[in-house]
């Protein structure tokens, strides 16, 4: 069983295999100490080898202009192939499936052209309740440019009266129900709100058995838990990079289209010159001719500065590699949880884990429920270095991101909170 001691946490840190990871990104700080950061789950910490993967294409830029396109060492016109190796590890899936592009909500509206296309009585769309906002507006725009009422193309699945996390078993008969109705089912892999992690495998299978098309939003997922999005048969995902997989500011995204999907004919798309057959590429032919692959989905010509900072992590995955993060990541939440439990032991905390506590169905975030304490204990841990973020109506969310929080992290977070709560009700 794990203890409440500096000295046990520091003990767990020496006995953590990546925990030379942490001195490779650049920390924040309040009151001239590093911050415990909770919130990898939004925006990740910077690498310190970022830069440098910046600076090489700032150089090129200046050296070679746009002879850099072919002659850079890394050249442009291909540069996104340099992901296709590492970040199918990361999701799980063929090289040929996945490729980066656009942003996220951008990316999600360009699949659902290929993947939403509703006909006769099939046309409406299973998704969870509270998905996130931009979610909800994408779906809501796309079912009202096809012609539908949101009201009733849109199906939620609902958590039931007083529980915080949706039931797999009500996620099943909620595609029952909408039957041969449904055309797509497209959720959230891992909830942004709760940190429920979704059974991806067995709703991909179910719904498709009911002539489905089956997309998750890996946002809180990608570089977070283990993915075969080839083997569970996804027809399609997308996913940010800006979160656990730290490559800056509302930065590029990718995607993943299985590969049964590739070379369809028939596969409605919007099209651009770099999604073209790649060897006819600069032939500036009339006639479109689709990659078969994930880069088939390419519209233009990539934003290599963006890129830049995306391949330095996805690089640094590759050589942690996601069961190694995975271990770590159990442990540090686990022990986050226990530390959570006993500071409520100790002084009568008046709050709650909505995570769900079962392993399979949760990974590095949890999500506390401050009934007593609200908005001033988020003031208070903020203005002692723990960044946490605070959702409406009274909730925080910590995510001990395996790759640079410790155990000490964990041991530490727990004093200040205990600090916190007692000053806020002496
Ligand atoms: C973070 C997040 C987004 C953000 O979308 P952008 O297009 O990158 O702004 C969308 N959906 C989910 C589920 C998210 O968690």
């Amino acid at each position: 069983m794990f203890q409440n001691t500096r000295e046990y946490a520091q003990q767990l840190d020496s006995q953590d295999k990546i925990a030379q990871y942490r001195n490779e990104f650049i920390f924040p700080k309040v009151n001239g100490k590093q911050v415990i950061y909770f919130t990898g789950n939004s925006l990740g910490l910077q690498p310190k080898r970022t830069k440098a993967y910046v600076d090489e294409i700032m150089s090129d830029w200046a050296n070679l202009a746009v002879e850099g396109h072919f002659y850079a060492e890394k050249p442009w016109w291909d540069y996104q192939e340099r992901f296709a190796n590492p970040l199918s590890k990361v999701v799980g899936a063929l090289p040929s499936e996945v490729t980066v592009m656009n942003t996220l909500t951008v990316n999600l509206h360009l699949l659902m052209v290929s993947f939403y296309r509703p006909h006769g009585k099939r046309y409406k769309i299973l998704c969870e309740e509270k998905a996130f906002p931009s979610d909800q507006y994408m779906l809501q725009s796309q079912v009202k440019f096809r012609g539908y009422n949101p009201k009733d193309a849109i199906v939620e699945i609902k958590r039931r009266e007083g529980e915080h996390n949706i039931r797999h078993e009500d996620i099943l008969a909620k595609i029952d129900e909408v039957g041969d109705e449904l055309a797509l089912v497209l959720i959230g892999g891992v909830n942004y709100y709760t940190g429920q992690v979704f059974d991806m495998k067995t709703i991909t299978a179910y719904a498709q058995s009911k002539g489905a098309f089956v997309g998750w939003d890996l946002a809180h997922a990608a570089g977070n838990i283990k993915l075969d999005l080839h083997d569970w048969n996804v027809d399609f995902a997308a996913w940010c990079s800006y979160k656990y997989m730290n490559s800056g500011p509302g930065n590029v995204s990718g995607i993943f289209v299985h590969q049964m999907h590739h070379a369809d004919p028939e596969m409605p798309r919007f099209a651009g010159w770099w999604g073209h057959n790649k060897e006819r590429r600069f032939k500036m032919e009339p006639q479109f001719d689709a990659v078969h692959g994930a880069e088939g989905w390419q519209i233009s010509n990539l934003p290599v500065i963006s890129l830049a900072p995306y391949l330095a992590s996805v690089e640094m995955f590759d050589e942690v590699g996601m069961d190694a993060l995975i271990e770590k990541r159990d442990k540090i939440t686990s022990y986050l949880e226990f530390i959570l439990g006993e500071i409520q032991k100790e002084i009568n905390g008046d709050f709650e884990v909505i995570t769900p506590s079962n392993p399979v169905e949760r990974a590095c975030q949890l999500s506390v429920y401050l009934h007593g304490e609200g908005r001033n204990l988020f003031d208070y841990l903020m203005k002692n270095g723990v960044i946490t973020d605070w959702r409406e109506p009274n909730v925080i969310r910590l995510a001990p991101v395996p790759l640079y929080c410790s155990f000490e992290d964990m041991y530490e977070f727990g004093q200040v909170l205990k600090a916190g709560i007692q000053a806020l009700h002496p």
